[in-house]
């Protein structure tokens, strides 16, 4: 696969995680075989689930205020309650945890495959995470030849896995230079554009 065509999938990839209600972690993920999008994914719970909030809220105990350093709990409890005009209300912190429903991106792409009629046999999975333990399991299960994905996750054990199975996993860094050219191509259309007097809406000038 080429450079720019791995680029162009995870962006996908990266594209569909927005699309997951989660607060703590979007993640994306996308199945790819000769050359087309065989199916996409990301977390979220199951299809028709009564809610589509992934996590539960969790407040710190007096104890944690107490035995925790400053950097500890903003650590522990890493989301601010929204600003009250209550000054105690200010600093109000809190943790959010997953709910055991939300599935992640990986195993609903891998989900949607069974009700299509493609096999994820020697296709290729685009994942905006690195994958977890579990994930890792169903990909090397359905088939898939190939992962990239794009943030990396300090637990490698998913990794590793997929690695010892003798599927091949890389790392998709961001193609700043490449965007930065996509815009400059971009610039220079619409400037043509404007000089023939062309299309104005789009620079926004009269
Ligand atoms: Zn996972």
């Amino acid at each position: 696969m080429k450079p720019s065509e791995i680029q162009a999938h995870m962006d996908v990839a990266l594209r569909y995680a927005e699309e997951s209600q989660a607060v703590r972690s979007k993640v994306g993920a996308i199945v790819v075989k000769d050359g087309k999008v065989i199916s996409i994914g990301w977390n979220g719970t199951p299809t028709g689930w009564h809610s589509n909030i992934c996590e539960d809220r969790v407040d710190p105990t007096p104890d944690d205020y107490r035995r925790m350093s400053r950097e500890e709990f903003e650590a522990a409890f890493p989301y601010v309650k929204e600003r009250s005009y209550d000054a105690e209300e200010a600093e109000v912190r809190y943790a959010l945890v997953t709910k055991p429903e939300v599935i992640h991106a990986e195993r609903n792409a891998i989900a949607k495959l069974a009700s299509s009629h493609e096999s994820g046999k020697d296709a290729v999975m685009f994942i905006t995470h690195q994958p977890c333990f579990e994930c890792a399991k169903e990909i090397k299960q359905v088939g898939i030849k190939e992962v990239f994905y794009f943030h990396p996750y300090r637990i490698k054990d998913g990794v590793n896995f997929l690695r010892e199975c003798g599927i091949p996993v890389r790392r998709v860094e961001k193609d700043i230079l490449g965007q930065i050219e996509r815009t400059r191509a971009t610039l220079a259309a619409l400037q043509q554009m404007h000089q023939q007097g062309g299309y104005h809406e789009e620079c926004g000038c009269a």
